[in-house]
């Protein structure tokens, strides 16, 4: 029995089949940051979120430096849609090479795929979607990169494919936490961002991180709390992971802050799913940082291992997403119209 609505549980109700994402970096900066190499949140190193199949652009460790062949903001256009096709035909690829798959999700993924002038963003979303055939159209960014003219955009797309998400970093609904991770924006932002998006009938995927310096179970129970009021289609869940070259390695070597063991991560995930709707997607349980780039948690098992640990746990335990809130079991995974009214979806 389904005990989360997991993504791949979601793509095959929804596809009756996998469909896997080809990620993107597409060349976007973040305002948060004042170049792609300094700046920016505590945690985010120079990478901004890659896929697996473009860490083969990241050179191996070199003097203890690390480095991707990544463009320089300013990049000739033409270069940079050059680089877009690339990455797609890479992506594509490798998705085909290890999991046989034809079907795929186009993820605009790296730093804030929003941030551009519209008519840049918009040859850019042409160009990318122009290179095959892409179930879904996938825009990772900030909420304060999140205009009603990048709404109406990203709506003209929804025709293109059959559906656009945009995916929110949320992380805390803990104001003081954001301002600690100097994240540059209020949970008030989020939900005012997820507000037009809904308008533009995107679907919303929010990004959480569980176990951040100073927070415990009633900043988690917090978080849940909002989560339910946004009442996204999917969530990511992400363990505390520390990278290289961040400000928050440097505090976690002055003993300042801890990462959580996978026991703890577990409960914890097992206590925000007990309080989220049991229709939402949960895409993510686990970060899967490549081992070069992570600091903290040395020992943590694999993605695969700790989901099998999440699921054990939660049978175990008897729990399941949406238990606290009445959602029954057998249910996980489907809309109770009930339920979805009390906690404000439409
Ligand atoms: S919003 Fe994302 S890309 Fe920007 S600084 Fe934070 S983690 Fe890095």
């Amino acid at each position: 029995m389904m005990r989360y609505y997991s993504y791949k549980s979601y793509l095959k109700h929804t596809y009756g089949r996998p469909i896997y994402r080809v990620g993107v970096d597409a060349g976007f900066s973040c305002p948060n940051r004042t170049s792609r190499t300094s700046g920016g949140c505590i945690y985010c190193d120079d990478f901004g979120g890659t896929a697996a199949y473009q860490r083969s652009r990241e050179a191996v460790h070199a003097g203890g430096a690390l480095q991707l062949e990544i463009k320089a903001e300013n990049t000739p256009a033409s270069f940079r849609l050059h680089e877009v096709s690339s990455q797609i035909s890479a992506g594509r690829a490798f998705v085909q090479r290890r999991y046989g798959a034809e079907d795929v999700s186009l993820y605009l993924q790296s730093y804030s795929s929003t941030h551009a002038p519209i008519e840049e963003l918009r040859a850019l979303y042409d160009h990318a979607l122009g290179c095959g055939k892409f179930t879904e159209f996938i825009v990772s960014t900030r909420p304060d990169c999140i205009t009603p003219a990048v709404c109406t955009l990203l709506k003209e797309y929804r025709f293109r494919v059959s559906d656009v998400w945009v995916e929110l970093g949320l992380q805390s609904a803990n104001d003081q936490t954001l301002k600690y991770l100097n994240r540059g924006h209020t949970s008030a932002q989020v939900r005012d961002a997820s507000m037009m998006l809904r308008e533009a009938g995107m679907k919303l995927c929010i990004h959480l991180i569980l176990g951040l310096p100073g927070e415990g179970l009633k900043e988690l129970d917090e978080t849940a709390e909002f989560i339910r009021e946004l009442y996204p289609e999917a969530v990511k869940i992400h363990n505390l992971h520390i990278c290289s070259g961040t400000e928050l390695l440097d505090i976690y070597r002055c003993g300042e802050t801890v990462t959580a063991s996978v026991h703890r991560h577990i409960m914890q995930t097992q206590r925000l799913l007990k309080q989220l709707p049991g229709d939402i997607v949960i895409q993510r349980v686990v970060c899967d940082t490549p081992s070069h780039r992570l600091c903290a948690p040395r020992y943590f098992p694999s993605k695969g291992r700790a989901v099998k640990m999440l699921s054990e746990h939660l049978e175990s335990q008897n729990s399941w997403q949406g238990k606290d809130l009445g959602w029954p079991l057998e249910q996980v995974g489907m809309p109770v119209p009930h339920l979805r009214r009390l906690y404000g979806a439409v």
